[in-house]
Parts: C-alpha cells; structure tokens; sequence
C-alpha cells in the first residue's frame, strides 16, 4: 500500500525538500522550488543517471544545449501542430481537465460532479516568449518542451567532433517547459521540470533488439537505486496511442499514491527526427558507415525520464513508518547514493564544549570526504529521529567516552545498530560502508 500523497507533501515542506513556488505571494501553479533536501537529493539522482549513462559507457556522449533555439526546430519537430493535449471543460464550474485524467469517472466534472459535454478542445502545450527589444521586431520563440530536439540538432557536431561509430548516444540533462493541465498530484506533472535524456543511434535494422536493451537497461537503474520492483511495470503504448513518429514505445510506470503513472518512456523514433531535421534546415543529418561503404539515416532508440518524477517515487518508495520501543519513527529508506546527507555529526551532550568541539572537529574533517551535516540543538534521541526522516544513511555521536577512548559511535539509519569506532578509522570506515562513487 504505497504512503498517502499527504505525508510525502508535509514531510518535504517541514523538512526542507520542495516547497510551493512564490509561497508567499499564494503560489504559482505547478511550479515548485527544491529547498536544500531537494536540491542535494536531485543533485544525486542526476549524478547517478549521467554515471550510467555517460561515465560508464564508452559510446555515449554528454551534451548541454541551449533551452531556446530557432523556431524552425519546433516546426521540423512537428511541435507547432501537434503537441496538444485533449481536455474536457466543465461548463458549469469551468474547472478542465485532460481528458485521460483518472479522476473523470463517468464524465462528470471531478470538481462539481456535472456531466462533461462531449466538446473536447486541444491547446498547444508549448510556451512561448519573445527574443529582442522590440515588440515589433522581436521573434517568438519557444521555451523547449523537451531536451531530445537539442540532440537531434547537434547530431552532425558529435559526429564531427567524436567521430563514434553506431551505436552509439548523446545524453542531456536539463529543464524543459509545458503548459500542462495539471491535475494537482504534487510534482507529478509541473509545468516547469528536467528531463534525463538519451538519443541513442543505432542501424535500422537493429533498432528492435536496442529498444528492449534500453528498456531493460533503463528499469534496472530504478531497481538498482532501491525502488521495489512490486511497484514498477513496463507498459507498451497501442497503435492507437503511438506519437506521430514512434514505431513502438514503452512506458516504465510506478505505482504512485494516485495510481500507476508513466515515470519514463523507451521511444523507438524511427529516422523520423533526423529526417526532418534535414528537410527544414537543408543539412543531411546521415551517417556515413565506412566499412559497408554506404550512407543512411540511423535509428533512435530514446528512453526518456524526468528528474522531479522519479525525485517523486524515490521519494515515495523510500518513505517508511516503524514503530521503536512503542514510538513512531519516519524513515526515508533512501539508496545511499541518492541520500541528501551521508553522514550526521551529533554531540551527546550540547552543554559540554568538550564535546561540542570534538564533535566540530570531527564535522570539519568528515565534510572534506561526504556530505555531512552537524547538529547539536536537541536531545540525542530526537537528533536520530530527524536524521531518519531525511535519509541521512550514518549518525556519528560523540560522547563523554569519546573524550577518554578517542572513539565515537556510528550509528546505521536502517538498522539503528550502533558500533564504536576509533577516530583513525572513521574516515575509512565510512568510506567502505558508504561505497560511493
Ligand atoms: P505524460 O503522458 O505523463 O504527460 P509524456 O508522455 O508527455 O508524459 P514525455 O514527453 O515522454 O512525457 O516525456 C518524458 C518524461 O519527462 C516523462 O516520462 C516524465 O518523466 C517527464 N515529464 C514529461 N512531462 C512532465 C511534466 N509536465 N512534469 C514532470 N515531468 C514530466
């Protein structure tokens, strides 16, 4: 039974993860800020995608295009005429709603419970600005919807720069913007938010067999960093359902408080992008292959994720309640990799300024190696506590003993057991139980 939405809401605002845009002035809809938790956390899940996708693969390569580009990528796209969504409009309390949304039951309005009329309208999704000092003059642009064109348009860089032979990929992170019709499930849908995205190129005809390899690949990196396979499945889109240039696509979904929802897609693209992009611009986006003495456009394989969603299910995934000695305790089961802070240091006594300054002195050298938080301003067992409900995966205590015996006790987030290990070990210790990378 995944944790209600609530707890995941209240628990990242009280402790510093997301917080409502503008809060201040009433928030902006769909748009969130990641306060420290949040931004460490992120900072995490990026990394740990760009190592498996770039750092440990010798056939990809990185990429961080600009967010606007020349209008004609969105026509070559196919953007300006068809990324729309489908929504129904309530005549009566003119709430909308995207038609496929599953609080519909019926046809009635979710929000007053009148019947739908069967009027259904489209909007483009993209957001549009002007580039120059003019009104007049100025050209109108679009704040990308997505990163995978900023690919497409660099295909013949990477080419003449890498010189790679098929396959092989280009990898991006970043911000991507859509005029969503959002439904209020939290982070699930912004209209502002980052893509993780691969463009891998691949011959024609092997396209088939690279598209179940990066399905595969891409649910193992979940598994991998914790989530419970029980609440991840592969769903494959219908004919019907296929975007205008797929020839197949699979969805990796999660089970979220609000129902199974799509956390990635596995796109194969065809040449369609490449294809286009050669039309629009009049540049033969190809690739020439040495050895067979022939030229053609390749394939693309394209497994896309968004940073915030799978922020969202870790999140979610790794939120847990347990009951220690008749009390409650959160704790946020986090991948160790993914854990905003690795290492908490905690006097056992704040009154102490023995203590307090072997605990400083502690602080200052472990934070040259991990990620690590100090924090004297409550009891021990409430110091625990709080370090539980963030993930922090190790909890170093000194106390009275620590001054005599030079050791300290570490505690596991996981297990609560707790070990005494001497100061000339503790950088190594950690950094064996740890294992980062
Ligand atoms: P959905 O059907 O949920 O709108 P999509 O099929 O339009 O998603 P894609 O265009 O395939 O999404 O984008 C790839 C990934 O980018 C999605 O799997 C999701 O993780 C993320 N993403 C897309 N739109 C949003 C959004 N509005 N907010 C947050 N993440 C998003």
């Amino acid at each position: 039974m995944p944790v209600e939405i609530e707890k995941i809401i209240s628990l990242s605002k009280r402790r510093g993860f997301i917080f409502q845009s503008s809060e201040i002035y009433g928030g902006l809809a769909s748009c969130w800020d990641y306060g420290p938790l949040g931004v460490e956390l992120k900072q995490n899940i990026k990394h740990a995608w760009w190592r498996e996708m770039v750092y440990l693969r010798d056939d990809v390569f990185g990429l961080d295009a600009a967010i606007l580009m020349h209008p004609k990528v969105w026509e070559a796209s196919g953007h300006t005429t068809s990324f729309s969504d489908p929504f129904l409009t309530c005549r009566d309390c003119n709430k909308y709603y995207r038609q496929d949304s599953l609080e519909i039951k019926d046809n009635t309005c979710p929000s007053c419970g009148k019947p739908f009329s069967n009027q259904v309208t489209r909007a483009n999704l993209m957001l549009e600005t002007q580039l120059g000092p003019l009104k007049e003059t100025a050209l109108n642009v679009y704040l990308r919807p997505e990163t995978a064109q900023g690919i497409f348009v660099n295909f013949a860089n990477i080419l003449v720069t890498k010189h790679p032979k098929l396959p092989f990929g280009i990898a991006q992170i970043g911000k991507a913007f859509r005029n969503e019709i959002t439904t209020g499930n939290f982070t699930f849908r912004t209209r502002e938010f980052e893509q993780m995205e691969l463009e891998y190129f691949v011959p024609p005809d092997e396209d088939e067999k690279y598209y179940e390899y990066w399905i595969n690949q891409r649910l193992n990196w979940y598994i991998k960093l914790g989530i419970k396979k029980e609440n991840l499945r592969l769903r494959a889109h219908s004919k019907e359902e296929l975007a205008h240039y797929a020839k197949a696509c699979t969805d990796i979904e999660y089970n979220f408080p609000f129902g199974w929802m799509e956390l990635e897609g596995i796109a194969n693209r065809k040449d369609f992008d490449l294809c286009q992009h050669t039309q629009f611009s009049g540049v033969e986006l190809t690739y020439f292959d040495d050895q067979k003495r022939v030229r053609f456009y390749p394939y693309i394989i394209e497994p896309s994720g968004g940073v915030d969603r799978a922020l969202l299910a870790f999140l979610i995934d790794a939120y847990r309640e347990e009951k220690v000695k008749g009390e409650k305790r959160v704790v946020l089961g986090l991948d160790r990799r993914l854990a905003p802070f690795k290492v908490a240091v905690l006097p056992l006594l704040s009154n102490r300024s023995e203590i307090v300054e072997m605990a400083k002195k502690i602080f200052l050298e472990l934070r040259q190696n991990f990620v690590t938080v100090y924090d004297d301003t409550a009891s021990i067992g409430r110091l625990y506590r709080r370090q539980d409900e963030i993930g922090t995966v190790y909890c170093v205590t000194v106390d009275v003993q620590s001054l005599e015996d030079k050791k300290v006790t570490v505690r596991d987030r996981d297990t609560m057991l707790q070990e005494r290990i001497g100061l000339d070990n503790l950088q190594e210790y950690l950094q064996v139980k740890l294992n980062l990378c």
